[in-house]
């Protein structure tokens, strides 16, 4: 199966970036303009010592941050179509280097901000001129004893760039560099292992197959593994420097309160993960006796959840499924999302050099949401699509809804909608399923899965970047080693009851680009709870209950991220949410035994 270019793909599936920028010569004038804007906005340091100054430096700003994050998405995502086309690396490289003059060009503002009298930020703050802004100012109070001097403040805005560069090299290393070889398929066929295609050997019911290209994959990555360990410990060090630089108490401690959520949430979700992990263990055994084999191992993990219940629908029929599952949302929901096939949202299919993975973008304020996906006509890339559409409703509901320095959602709320959706999916389907015996064990195993792989699954990796980060606090180098041999024991820590976890698992965390965004993983296992609560709310039927998850959607970044849970319906400052999931996940255990017997 040959992997086609990019031109050889069908236009109608690869997304409509003509919104963003007519051409690639449009996208250059707006590069020269937003320069220009950003020596200008430089100008006005010194300047804001009236309100009339601040309002019109607030529009300036925030204006040219609307325009630079739009021109960013568009060489991002021309960059994804073709990671090996240098114009687009060029376009990209030239976008993020303007991004750190704009931001060098606006470090005076919050200095200037918080020099000005005491009281006056927090009177703009309750003014209604300011009411776009109310959210910023908000903030600048909040984050004032971690903001450093202006001139502080513009040196590491001009380090910003430098300091992203683990992040580069790695999603380089491994998406273009890194040799993974091929592997023999079921029909002996010699076949190019990639990342993206890696998942399909993985559900293959020859045991040879899935444990060839696992060993392949984590040899792979180990014969680069002191480049990936040294880019990695670089990531963490800039972290370290980041927090440290700012006086947070540690890295974690400032990744969190960016986030407005306390660091409690963190611990108390690996501490009742742990609780649950005997019975993550009954469903492995439930697992190893279905597959038949006499020892589980890692390599085994994602073979045999869709026996019984296989489907292949193409991206039209995924979009039809797609649209049926989320009709308790509401009709316009459905009418509104319906758009994104036809107006080409959406970049469906892997071509040669196309970014791994899947991703939505709603930063370009003003146009609409686009969805970068791999699609594979199989339930998890059904799954995989009402993911990342929940993103994309997401944007396109606080976009349309809130003004743009209010739109942008906050990251800890960023998975809850995308979540909520797979699971209305899954439900839908065991509704339409309900007589299949067959099915209904499918479905139900396709849930446990994804809490595997949601909740068990990334905080783990959770605990691996805490502890990584910790290591380098206390003042110890990362080696390939030392992170290879900590992976290894968390692995088994979680799955070592049941599961043989072979010696090469221990390279699996090179392959996780989210390491890159520290402190990120945790608000999966998060929002995933929480998305369990908002999804029965809304299955129940109840009118007020689905208006208040809505509502949620159209709120953008308007309130406190805690806050506009609470709004929805569920209280994440509580450890209730993540006990009840856990529960849940005990009931479906429960269910997937007797539907096996
Ligand atoms: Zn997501």
């Amino acid at each position: 199966m040959e992997v086609l270019t990019r031109n050889e793909m069908d236009n109608r599936f690869k997304w409509d970036l003509t919104r963003l920028f007519a051409s690639d010569e449009a996208w250059e004038q707006e590069y020269t303009a937003i320069g220009e804007l950003s020596a200008a906005f430089a100008q006005r340091a010194g300047t804001l010592n009236v309100k009339e100054r601040i309002l019109e430096a607030f529009n300036a700003y925030f204006d040219m941050m609307r325009r630079f994050e739009t021109l960013y998405a568009y060489a991002m995502m021309r960059q994804n179509e073709d990671t090996s086309v240098s114009l687009y690396q060029a376009m990209n490289d030239r976008a993020m280097s303007l991004g750190s003059r704009v931001m060098a060009s606006a470090a005076f503002l919050v200095p200037e901000l918080l020099a000005l009298p005491e009281g006056t930020l927090e009177g703009f703050g309750a003014d209604p001129d300011f009411s776009d802004y109310s959210r910023f100012i908000e903030d600048i109070l909040r984050t004032k004893a971690h903001t450093l001097s202006k001139e502080e403040e513009q040196i590491l805005a001009m380090a910003g760039e430098a300091l992203s560069t683990s992040d580069q090299a790695s999603e380089m290393l491994r998406s273009l560099d890194l040799q993974l070889g091929t592997v023999r398929n079921e029909s002996g066929e010699r076949v190019q292992l990639t990342d993206a295609g890696f998942i399909l050997f993985l559900e293959s019911s020859n045991r040879t197959v899935r444990r060839t290209a696992f060993r392949k994959m984590m040899d792979g990555y180990a014969a680069m593994g002191n480049t990936f360990a040294a880019l990695y410990a670089g990531q963490v060090k800039a972290d370290i420097f980041a927090s440290r630089v700012r006086h947070y108490e540690s890295s974690r401690a400032a990744s969190m309160y960016a986030d407005e959520v306390p660091e409690s949430v963190y611990d108390s979700l690996i501490t009742a993960v742990h609780e649950g992990i005997d019975t993550l263990n009954a469903y492995l055994e439930l697992r190893r006796k279905k597959i038949g084999v006499p020892r589980l191992h890692m390599y085994d993990l994602y073979y045999g959840n869709e026996q019984g219940f296989e489907i292949h629908p193409d991206i039209e029929e995924s979009f039809d499924l797609f649209l049926k599952a989320v009709a308790p949302l509401g009709e316009d929901y459905v009418r509104d999302a319906s758009r994104a096939l036809q107006e080409r949202w959406i970049d469906v299919y892997e071509n040669r050099g196309k970014r791994s993975g899947a991703y939505s973008c709603g930063s370009a304020y003003g146009t609409t949401p686009y969805v970068l996906l791999n699609h594979k006509n199989n339930y998890d890339g059904l799954s995989t699509l009402c993911h990342e559409m929940g993103h994309a409703m997401h944007s396109f509901y606080s976009n349309s809804s809130q003004p743009y320095p209010k739109a942008d959602y906050s990251i800890f709320v960023a998975e809850v909608a995308s979540t909520t959706n797979e699971i209305l999916l899954n439900e839908y389907l065991r509704r339409e399923y309900r007589d299949d015996r067959a099915a209904q064990a499918a479905l139900v195993g396709n849930l446990l899965e994804h809490f595997r792989t949601t909740v068990f699954r990334q905080t783990l990796f959770a605990e691996f970047e805490l502890r990584a980060h910790r290591l380098a606090e206390s003042g110890e180098s990362l080696t390939m080693e030392q992170l290879s041999q900590m992976y290894l024991e968390t692995v088994k820590t979680y799955y070592g009851k049941v599961c043989t976890v072979d010696d090469c698992v221990a390279s699996e965390w090179m392959r996780i680009p989210h390491f890159y965004s520290p402190f990120y993983v945790y608000k999966y296992a998060t929002s995933f709870c929480a998305a369990i609560s908002l999804a029965r709310n809304i299955l129940s039927g109840d009118p007020e209950k689905v208006a208040r998850y809505r509502a949620f959607l159209r709120s953008g970044s308007s309130l406190p991220p805690i806050e506009e849970l609470r709004n929805a319906g569920v209280d994440l400052s509580t450890p209730e949410p993540v006990t009840e999931a856990l529960d849940y996940f005990a009931e479906l255990v429960y269910e997937y035994q007797n539907l096996l017997n």
